[in-house]
């Protein structure tokens, strides 16, 4: 897990319509294979930063390898081939579903690459299954809950194989038990088919999931490393408002409560583990 998949080399970029910059000198590597977390409160330059990965947003003000993904700088020759490896899947699932039925929905990234409609076919069967929507292939993605259309968006991106999934506050809109739903998912796709996720969120507590995280704020990156280091620094937290993750909370009082709790003990796991 050591190959940088993504770099990002003092990157800024400013929307027409503004005089500020959304985004201001980040820079940042996500390894290969790692859960990847940009966490920042809302206008704190996420989705820009989700947008410049994969070149929806382009500017002049960056030089010409400031985003690398997977060893290609992002330049207009390689954006097709970069974006092929990029799959996103937004905050909104109704904004997504091009298809009529849940299985040309899955079908539509395959369609426009070309895809024999043999082969097609027997991807989309899989991707579907994959993600448990089996029995709703014919189904109308609009009839279906949130959870679920986000699982018929995540199989229409693993169908075309990314190496790369970006979730851009892909759970913000689902009740407790779809966003639980679509976290399992994705980890166990992440595993099965070798995925980075790079993980947009303003939810404190799933930054537990993250090996790394980057925190940003008014469009700079702040702090990053992995949660524990990053929740260190108390003042720095405290100084934009974020809340520390409950975990991390739970730790401290236990420790001022006298129960001796060892210094790797960082996720609700293994605080159990000691524990009982
Ligand atoms: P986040 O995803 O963290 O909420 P964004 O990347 O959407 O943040 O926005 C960063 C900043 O850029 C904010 O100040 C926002 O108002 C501004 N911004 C976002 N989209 C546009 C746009 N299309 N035109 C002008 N300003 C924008």
């Amino acid at each position: 897990m050591s190959e940088n998949i993504i770099s990002l080399n003092h990157v800024s970029f400013t929307y027409s319509e503004s005089k500020v910059p959304a985004v201001q000198d980040v820079s940042f590597n996500v390894k290969k294979g790692e859960w990847f977390t940009i966490l920042g409160h809302n206008g704190s330059g996420k989705s820009t930063i989700t947008r410049l990965i994969n070149g929806l947003l382009w500017s002049d003000e960056n030089d010409a390898d400031s985003i690398i993904v997977d060893g290609d700088p992002l330049n207009e020759q390689n954006l097709w081939k970069i974006r092929d490896k990029v799959g996103i899947v937004f905050q909104n699932p109704d904004n997504q579903f091009v298809g009529a039925t849940v299985a040309d929905d899955v079908a539509f990234g395959l369609e426009n690459r070309g895809v024999p409609r043999e082969q097609m076919l027997s991807i989309v069967d899989k991707a579907i299954q994959e993600v448990g929507m089996s029995d709703y292939k014919t189904a109308e993605p609009s009839n279906l809950s949130g959870g679920q259309k986000q699982r018929v968006a995540i199989a229409g991106i693993l169908a075309v194989k990314p190496k790369i999934l970006i979730l851009d506050e892909a759970t913000s809109m689902l009740d407790p038990r779809g966003h639980d739903e679509i976290i399992s998912l994705v980890k166990k796709m992440k595993d099965k088919n070798d995925l980075t996720v790079i993980s947009i969120t303003h939810d404190i507590n799933e930054i537990m999931l993250a090996d790394h995280v980057l925190i940003l704020n008014d469009g700079k990156a702040i702090a990053q490393g992995t949660p524990k280091d990053v929740f260190k620094n108390e003042k720095l937290i405290d100084s934009i408002g974020l809340e520390e993750p409950f975990i991390f909370k739970l730790i401290k009082k236990l420790i001022k409560a006298g129960i001796e709790i060892p210094e790797n003990v960082d996720s609700q796991e293994k605080l159990v583990e000691i524990l009982c």
